[in-house]
């Protein structure tokens, strides 16, 4: 077993009150090292650091140059140690060996991007009515707290770092407390790439004791959060009372529609990778599969024929399509709404924990149908393999179900009818729509919520964005006395 130190201020260092956290597998249920347990005092010294980096250290000083070559070492360092890390990521989440091996190229794939960008973030000449230069430029927002979730623990990191880096801010990053062994790892060459001490601090810990202490930091700026629609309100409410910039990634319901013209081999790969890669645990997670009537009843049974065929086993083997969820609480929390969706819909494939596993948070990949969209297992975010299916007569009728949700992150709409698929694309309330796929993510592309999805935007330049402030400055070229008084 492994002791992890946090990283602060380019030291490792444990945590002041000596807490230790266990980190597991969760395919073995076994305690397989263990990180600081953080609290305020730990956070307050993180912040600190940031602060001190921010308002008098040399990082002010970089140029964007500067910052995209230290985002392209590190992403070097990402490559080089892709194996490494698949490993330990798959380990700790329990995801697919060969889904932490994209995890790990995406990841790469952003800082790459990030750094690329860096000295591409442009102001603006303003055509002011008088004799002046008036300009906009962007300056960093100053120390950014940023709080992951744990189903895609070192790319959510890469979504939140990458950015910030590149835009010039310092960073407070708290990984999920179930998987923060990844993004410790990288630490150790946050130095090496050339990131001055105090830019990029990392504490590990609770939500409540190293989270929500960064939130309600006086000293913090911005707090950018991808997480459960509950902690994001209370994320809300805490950073009000400083008034800090908010962007919120959390939960969806996402609807996947397919109409009757679709191909069906597609449509029914479509379905369940929607919903199923990385066993379920996907914000954009296509939870609500609403089906056209003519092929309900083939789509149904064919998903299920598919779908009990999916291999579930040990994440680091590679033949698995599906390994154990992440922990023995969100294990709990899928199982309460398998007995629901029991009660509510009808059964076509799983249901249960799956045979022939002593150990490990198994579940099957479970398929309900014949679902009402009042159900709970229809309104509510589940963050597991687990479908609920939704029969359909017309157009009109599927939009409507698909928007009767408060979550708006994501959906998907297969047909070949080009004018029906961009209507439904334009009635969809969500922040992302595939056509004829679903799921495929792009560092280029933008990505957040409608409605309690949250909002702000990830990735691409929007993503930048949200890092940056605005400074409107005014140069007066008249040499001339106003000549009011
Ligand atoms: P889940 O319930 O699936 O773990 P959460 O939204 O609770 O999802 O967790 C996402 C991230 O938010 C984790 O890093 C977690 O530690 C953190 N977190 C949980 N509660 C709070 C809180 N009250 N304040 C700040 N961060 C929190
Ligand atoms: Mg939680």
């Amino acid at each position: 077993m492994k002791r992890y130190q946090m990283y602060v201020n380019g030291e490792f260092i444990s945590s002041q009150s000596g807490k230790w956290l266990p980190v597991y597998d969760p395919s073995t249920e076994e305690i397989i090292a263990e990180v600081p347990g953080a609290d305020a005092r730990d956070v307050d010294r993180a912040v600190a650091a940031a602060r001190a980096a921010f308002d008098a250290g040399a990082w002010p000083q970089t140029t964007p140059l500067e910052r995209g070559r230290i985002l392209l070492r590190l992403a070097g360092k990402i490559r080089q140690n892709a194996a490494l890390l698949a490993n330990l990521e798959a380990r700790n989440s329990g995801k697919p060996i060969v889904e932490a091996e994209y995890d790990m190229a995406d990841t790469a794939t952003c800082f790459e991007y990030y750094g690329g960008l860096a000295n591409k973030i442009m102001g603006h000449v303003n055509p002011v009515p008088d004799n002046a230069v008036s300009l906009s430029m962007k300056e960093p927002v100053g120390v950014a707290g940023q709080i992951i979730p744990w189903n895609y623990p070192l790319l959510m990191a890469a979504w939140k770092l990458a950015p910030a880096i590149a835009a010039g801010c310092c960073c407070v990053l708290k990984p999920a407390e179930q998987t923060p062994l990844t993004v410790l790892e990288m630490a150790q060459w946050l130095g090496e790439v050339g990131l001055p001490p105090g830019v990029v601090n990392i504490v590990t810990g609770y939500g409540e004791t190293a989270g929500a202490p960064i939130v309600a930091h006086s000293a913090v700026d911005k707090v950018a959060f991808t997480g459960s629609v509950a902690v994001g309100k209370l994320i809300m409410k805490s950073a009000s009372d400083s008034l800090k910039r908010v962007t919120l990634e959390l939960g969806g319901k996402s609807p996947n529609i397919f109409f009757a013209d679709a191909d069906f081999e597609a449509a029914v790969d479509g379905a369940l990778f929607g919903v199923f890669i990385n066993q379920g645990e996907v914000c954009s997670a296509g939870s609500r599969i609403l089906v056209e009537r003519p092929i309900y009843k083939k789509m149904v049974e064919t998903m299920a024929e598919k779908a009990k065929k999916i291999r579930l086993g040990p994440p680091l083997e590679r033949e698995t399509k599906m390994g154990p969820l992440v922990s023995k609480e969100q294990c709990h929390r899928v199982s309460s709404y398998l007995e629901v969706g029991r009660r509510e819909a009808k059964v076509a494939a799983g249901g249960g924990r799956p045979k022939g596993f002593s150990r490990g948070y198994y579940v099957e990949p479970t398929i309900f149908y014949d679902v009402d969209n009042r159900a709970r297992i229809a309104q509510e975010e589940i963050f597991g393999p687990v479908a609920a299916v939704i029969p359909f007569d017309k157009e009109d009728e599927a939009i409507r179900i698909a928007n009767d949700t408060p979550y708006g992150l994501a959906g998907a709409v297969w047909t070949r009818d080009i004018f029906r698929a961009f209507r439904v694309v334009k009635a969809l309330r969500a922040g992302i729509v595939w056509v004829n796929h679903m799921q495929p993510t792009y560092v280029e592309a933008p990505w957040g919520g409608y409605k309690q999805s949250g909002f702000g935007r990830e990735l691409g330049p929007w993503g930048i964005e949200e890092y940056l402030e605005t400074k409107q400055v005014h140069i007066n070229l008249s040499e001339q006395p106003i000549g009011w008084y």
